[in-house]
């Protein structure tokens, strides 16, 4: 069993405040341990980010693009291996974690585009032979800290167009799936890219506590659960730093009476239970409005009953194991909660077991009708394959619910009333909105990020809220000399 270590300056690293123990989640057996950075890995990852920054920053556009080219091609040769590692790791089924990683790896293919990404503006004569024009330059050393659930996905969200940017990056991965992360380094090295222009810190608090301590750090992206992400933009910039801080989420489905309710049926099933339901994006919600509910139900019963649950590297199953036995405990108490709290447990999954699997950390699905909002089970992120019906009566009702909630990250409705669905896009208050689309998760060249708590900060993240985030504007006013001396001015200078 090889221990897992960092990736600083272009190498392995070892070192670090101890060990933490990663999982299979099918098998439920310890398949390595992870070295948990802290301090001084930090420093020595930031060392080697601001040493290479000088060379990278100077490095044309064009010629950091070239690298994300190369980048590119070797994730699509290592998809397989990179999607095993994923499923190791994580749980899921190896056919959504090749998903998550093309998910990915558009935006890689969003970066090989910055030359163009990176023009600034330029007027001629803003004022008599004055011209103006404005930059976008790299922040320096930026760092990202990733949640377990995507462990190619987002840290992927980040660094690709952080470093093509032209600043270098430490990453500090979720410390239950490192392997991943680790192999996009090492790949991103045989791309072509310097070393110290991104560095891999493992570890959990005390690497992040030595992040948002570290005054070589400029920037920082976060995405993770929402009281880590407040903590994370609330230390960051407090500390001066510029922060994006992505966090958890309740996502509705709003169901209307004229929906397809098959089309709704199928929609529900993967974006509710896909990947065990841990995903920021899960429909954890269904709103069923009038007359939808019944027959919704009546249609989701059988298929959340007979859905395929198994090991990730299954291609049957459909569903696998949660991360850890712990996170399996705790998902597997908000049914119990959901009991006590009176709503009605359509299908239960707390007794599933699978036959030589029986240590993992199988869960099966679970299915709530009339659940009401003062529930926790509606309240609380259960980032499991448990979903929740609340039944509405009007399209109003719905909206309301949705917007009252504390989480905004995604939302969609179905309905085939191009009225409705305007309007519901127009009033909802979530940063992500579908329309028959039940996981509306933007594609690399628009921005991904909630709003009210299921995001800190002001930026979304990748296409150009990326761009933007992870540069810093500079505004020139230019004048050549002329000869022709005006003397000295002292009234706030306006432009003739
Ligand atoms: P988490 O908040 O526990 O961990 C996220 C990161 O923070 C990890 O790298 C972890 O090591 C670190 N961390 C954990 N505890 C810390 C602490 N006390 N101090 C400092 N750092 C700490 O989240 P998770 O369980 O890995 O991921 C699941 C959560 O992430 C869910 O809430 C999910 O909704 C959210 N998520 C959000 C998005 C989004 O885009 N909004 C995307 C994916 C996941």
């Amino acid at each position: 069993m090889a221990d897992i270590q960092h990736f600083i300056d272009g190498k392995s690293a070892k070192g670090g405040v101890g060990f933490a123990d990663v999982f299979n989640p099918a098998s439920g057996k310890v398949a390595s341990r992870v070295a948990m950075g802290g301090t001084a890995e930090v420093e020595a990852a930031v060392a080697a980010a601001q040493k290479a920054f000088p060379a990278w920053a100077a490095t044309t556009p064009l010629r950091r693009a070239r690298v994300m080219f190369r980048f590119k091609e070797l994730i699509e040769k290592h998809a397989d291996e990179l999607a095993k590692l994923i499923t190791n790791e994580h749980g899921k089924v190896h056919s959504d974690a090749l998903g998550s990683l093309q998910r990915g790896l558009e935006v890689v293919e969003f970066a090989t585009g910055i030359p163009h990404l990176l023009k600034g503006e330029y007027s001629e004569n803003v004022g008599t032979d004055v011209d103006g024009y404005s930059l976008r330059q790299p922040i320096g050393v930026c760092a990202g800290i990733t949640p377990f659930n995507f462990p190619a996905m987002v840290p992927l969200w980040m660094f690709p167009v952080a470093v093509t940017c032209g600043n270098t990056f430490v990453l500090k991965p979720s410390e239950k799936v490192p392997s991943c992360p680790l192999r996009l380094a090492e790949l991103f090295l045989e791309a072509g890219g310097p070393p110290g222009v991104l560095n891999v810190v493992n570890g959990g608090k005390d690497a992040v506590d030595a992040i948002l301590a570290h005054p070589g750090i400029g920037a920082i992206s976060f995405v993770g659960s929402t009281p880590i992400a407040e903590h994370i933009y609330r230390t960051g910039t407090a500390a001066g730093k510029r922060v994006q801080a992505l966090g958890g989420a309740k996502n509705h489905m709003v169901v209307m009476p004229d929906a397809d309710l098959d089309q709704a049926t199928d929609a529900l099933m993967g974006a509710a239970y896909g990947s065990a339901g841990e995903r920021c994006m899960a429909v954890s919600v269904a709103v069923a409005v009038g007359a939808a509910a019944d027959p919704l139900i009546a249609k989701l019963a059988p298929r959340v009953r007979a859905l395929k649950v198994g090991p990730g590297n299954d291609p049957e199953a459909e569903m696998g194991p949660l991360v850890t036995g712990a996170h399996r405990d705790k998902v597997k108490s908000y049914v119990d909660i959901g009991l006590q709290e009176g709503a009605e447990l359509v299908v239960d999954g707390r007794g599933m077991k699978l036959q030589g699997y029986e240590d993992g950390f199988f869960l099966g699905a679970s299915l709530f009708d009339k659940v009401t909002p003062n529930m926790r089970i509606y309240k609380e992120e259960i980032f499991g394959p448990v979903l929740c019906v609340v039944r509405a009566k009007s399209f109003d009702e719905a909206l309301k619910l949705v917007n009252d909630h504390e989480y905004g990250n995604g939302t969609a409705v179905f309905t085939r009333d191009g009225d409705a669905a305007r309007a519901f896009v127009n009033r909802v208050q979530v940063g992500m909105v579908g329309v028959n689309v039940p996981i509306p998760v933007p594609m690399a060249f628009y921005s991904f990020g909630g709003w009210k708590r299921s995001l800190f900060g002001d930026h979304h993240i990748h296409g150009m809220e990326g761009v933007r985030f992870y540069t810093r504007l500079k505004t020139v006013t230019s004048r050549w000399p002329t000869g022709i001396r005006a003397g000295a001015e002292f009234i706030m200078p306006t432009m003739k």
